[in-house]
Formats: C-alpha cells, sequence, structure tokens
C-alpha cells in the first residue's frame, strides 16, 4: 500500500514511468497522450534534451547557494529574460524566483502590502479579487482566490477579502450589451468596492487575465483591464496579474496581459516557467514599484530558503531560449487556431456543450444540461470529473473543473497540450473526447 498521502487515499492511480514528446507512459507500457500539459505545465513536452542538459550542467557545477550570501548566474539571467519580456510600460523592474504559483503569489500578496507601507499608506491592508478565481492553495493566495468549495473547509483562517465579479461574458454578459459595455459595467465594480470599503484600505486587487481552473480559460471582454488599471491608478491600488497558469507562452504571447495592452504592476508566473523539469515560480514587479522600494527601506521584507534555486533558473533559462529558437509562441498561435476550430467542428452544435472558448493553446469546452438558458447539469452527475477519468482510461490526459459552488455549478474541460502538440495529436484529442462524452452525460 502507498505511504503517499495521495489527494483521493482510495484511488489507484497508473505510476507514469516515462516522458516522450507530448506522450507520457505508466509502468504497465500504456500511452497517454498529455492533452492539458498536467495542469497547464508541460509547455515544452516531457523530454526536451536542451532543458535536460540544462538541468544536469547545473547540479554537476552548483546545485545551491543561499540567496543571503550569494546571487547565481541562471537567476539573474533568468531575471533578466523576464524583465525585458515584460509588457510594455512595466518597465526595469526585479524579479523573485520562488517553487510555486501558490508562493508567487503569497509573494506578490506581501510585496504590495510592504509597498503601500513604504509609500506610508499603512492603512493599506486589504485586496480586492474576483469570484470564480483561483490564486493557490496557500492561506493567503486561498483568501484571494473565488473558488468557494476550495476555501470552505478554511474559511475562519482565511483574511478579509472583497470579491467582485468575474468578466466572464458567456455566463454573465445581458444579451443587449456589448462585450465592451459588459467589461465596463463589472471592472466598474472594483471602483465600487473600492470605495465602499474606504479608497485608502485597499492594497491591492488581483486577476488572472485569462481565468484557468476554475472555470476553464476565461478571457475578459474588450477594454475590461485597461479599465481595471485607469481604476487601479486613480485610487494607488496596486495591480497583480496572475499568470501562473495563463502566462509563458500559453495564451499565444509570452505573458497572456501583453494582449490587453496594459501593464499591470506585479505579475506571477509558474507553471511554464519550469515546463514541469524543475518546480519554479516567478513574481515580477515593475519599475514604479522598485523604485518605491529604493527610496523606502530598500530590502524586500519577505523570503524563503529555496529562492532563486540554480538548478530552477537554468531550467527555465532553458525553456525560454527553447521556446523562442524553435518558434513555439508562434506554434501556439498556429495549433491553437488549428485546435479551436477543431473543437468548433465537432462541437460548434453538441446539445450539451454551451461554450468553446480559450486563446492560443488554453482552450475549453463548458458542458451544461440545456444549451438555450445554459443550465449547468447538476452536480451529481460529476460531468468533469467522469470525463476527466473515463478520458485517462482511453490515454487521454485532460484538465476538469466543475462545482465552483458560486450559484453556478459549471462542468468544464481545460485543454492545454505542449507546444510542439502535431495535427494528428490534435485530431487524436478531439476524436478521443468526441467518442467518450457521450457516456458521461446523463441518459
Ligand atoms: N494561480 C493560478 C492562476 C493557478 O492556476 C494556480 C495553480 N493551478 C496557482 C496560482 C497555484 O499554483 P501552484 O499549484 O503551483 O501552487
Amino acid at each position: 500500500m502507498s505511504a503517499i498521502l495521495h489527494r483521493n487515499l482510495a484511488a489507484s492511480l497508473p505510476v507514469a514511468v516515462r516522458g516522450e514528446g507530448a506522450y507520457l507512459f505508466d509502468a504497465k507500457g500504456k500511452k497517454y497522450l498529455d492533452a492539458s500539459g498536467g495542469a497547464a505545465v508541460s509547455c515544452l513536452g516531457h523530454s526536451s534534451p536542451r532543458v535536460i542538459e540544462a538541468v544536469h550542467e547545473q547540479i554537476g557545477r552548483m546545485p545551491f547557494a543561499h540567496t543571503s550570501f550569494f546571487t547565481n548566474e541562471p537567476s539573474e539571467e533568468l531575471a533578466e529574460m523576464l524583465i525585458v519580456r515584460a509588457p510594455e510600460g512595466f518597465g526595469r523592474g526585479r524579479v523573485s524566483f520562488v517553487g510555486s504559483g501558490s508562493e508567487a503569489m503569497e509573494v506578490a500578496l506581501k510585496f504590495a502590502r510592504q509597498i503601500q507601507v513604504e509609500r506610508g499608506e499603512a492603512e493599506r491592508s486589504t485586496f480586492i479579487a474576483r469570484r470564480m478565481s483561483y490564486h493557490g492553495n496557500t492561506v493567503g493566495a486561498l483568501s484571494v482566490g473565488g473558488h468557494m468549495q476550495r476555501r470552505a473547509l478554511y474559511a475562519e483562517m482565511l483574511m478579509p477579502v472583497t470579491h467582485i465579479s468575474p468578466c466572464f461574458a458567456y455566463r454573465f454578459k445581458h444579451d443587449d450589451e456589448t462585450p465592451e459595455a459588459y467589461g465596463r459595467r463589472v471592472a466598474d465594480e472594483l471602483e465600487e468596492a473600492i470605495l465602499k470599503i474606504g479608497p485608502k484600505k485597499v492594497a491591492a486587487f488581483v486577476a488572472e487575465p485569462v481565468v484557468g481552473a476554475t472555470i476553464g480559460c476565461v478571457a475578459a471582454a474588450p477594454g475590461y483591464f485597461k479599465r481595471i488599471r485607469e481604476i487601479c491608478d486613480r485610487h494607488g491600488v496596486i495591480f497583480i496579474a496572475d499568470e501562473v497558469m495563463c502566462g509563458m507562452g500559453r495564451t499565444g504571447s509570452f505573458f497572456a496581459m501583453e494582449q490587453e495592452g496594459v501593464a499591470p504592476d506585479i505579475i506571477t508566473t509558474a507553471k511554464g516557467l519550469g515546463a514541469g523539469y524543475q518546480p519554479i515560480a516567478a513574481m515580477l514587479a515593475s519599475e514604479k514599484l522598485i523604485e518605491t522600494l529604493k527610496a523606502g527601506s530598500g530590502a524586500l521584507a519577505n523570503g524563503h530558503t529555496y529562492m532563486s534555486h540554480a538548478v530552477a533558473c537554468a531550467a527555465s533559462v532553458a525553456v525560454i531560449k527553447t521556446m523562442e529558437e524553435d518558434r513555439l509562441i508562434e506554434a501556439v498561435q498556429d495549433k491553437g487556431a488549428e485546435l479551436r476550430a477543431a473543437l468548433e467542428t465537432r462541437f460548434g452544435q453538441h446539445p450539451h456543450v454551451g461554450d468553446i472558448r480559450g486563446r492560443g493553446l488554453f482552450q475549453a469546452l463548458e458542458f451544461v444540461e440545456d444549451r438555450t438558458t445554459k443550465r449547468p447539469f447538476s452536480r451529481k452527475w460529476r460531468i468533469a470529473e467522469n470525463l476527466k477519468s473515463k478520458l485517462q482510461d482511453r490515454g487521454l490526459i485532460a484538465y476538469p473543473s466543475s462545482g465552483t459552488a458560486d450559484g453556478d455549478e459549471g462542468d468544464h474541460l481545460l485543454l492545454a497540450p505542449p507546444y510542439i502538440v502535431t495535427s494528428d495529436d490534435i485530431a487524436i484529442m478531439v476524436d478521443t473526447i468526441d467518442r467518450t462524452v457521450a457516456s458521461v452525460l446523463p441518459a
């Protein structure tokens, strides 16, 4: 019997033993097409020779040197690579490297609070985030997250956070509203919340540019983030963009915020950064925030033992070089369009597929009981979970999400294949889903 505290103690999981390109193999030799890169992690597939070589090289030379005594070459190189690729307007900021998306969010929240104090606004200690969002599982990240089911057990321990509406046109745009008017209406909820809490009390606003794990690949309406930026500027609120899942080329641009035409003050990114070869995440702070820090204490008030881990950073440097040398962000745009077209052809008229959405190689299907009313399936059918497990039986890994427990019990299937995915792989993905969906829908 396993001594691992698995997520589900009763589950008997296959043992993954080998990776090759977009495929994983278990101990029995069964082959799986990794159509979600795990959870949008494995953006280069599972056997990128340059990344493996970079990890070997760095671990052989120097695995670790603590950041209170030293900096190291891979982390300096990686920080520079991220800063020069940050969205226009971000400026020459600085980067902090940690081990997971949740940790990067903790660093971001604490850094935003620190900057407000350094600005002389110590009463700014509260955060505003959005319902139906996910920002991680540590206590701070869980507090800003709007996934009610994941929060429930810990409700009494969480920080007080105000949650406003997500920008989720499929579910919440009024029929007589333009996408732009809808985006403006929900962005304006931020200003209402700031004024209600007290304009000098809010430290930061947190949002995923393209929402991932909770509701499946939901990009904002046009102009939404421009309006958010204006409101944050007007009220001295720091804007944190959580690109843990949607960053690193996944949506067809290096950072997802590039496509919104505005720069946030803080960006977090993780999954695709290490591409699964190493656990690593980053928090980028804009030039403006760094200037405040320089004029103030001059020191980050937060630290972790494995910050700037040399091997993890060396892996990420190789990930970004591979992505760019092999023109993989262009591949995300092309293959993303191909995947989207294949999904639309196959499921566009499906009576239980309410929406097909996403950007780049970050695409999702939303399943509904009734397409006209958009009524979700009752939770008792466990559509997303059952689909995930039947797909895995058939050799396809796809990421389910369901039950935001926020008055909306949607079932979604998220597809985030490696950027090296081929047209044949896309055909296998769409065929396997098509063959499997009927078996999980109520008769
Ligand atoms: N933010 C977002 C947007 C995420 O999707 C996730 C992970 N699904 C996290 C934060 C937390 O990252 P991790 O699981 O690496 O702690």
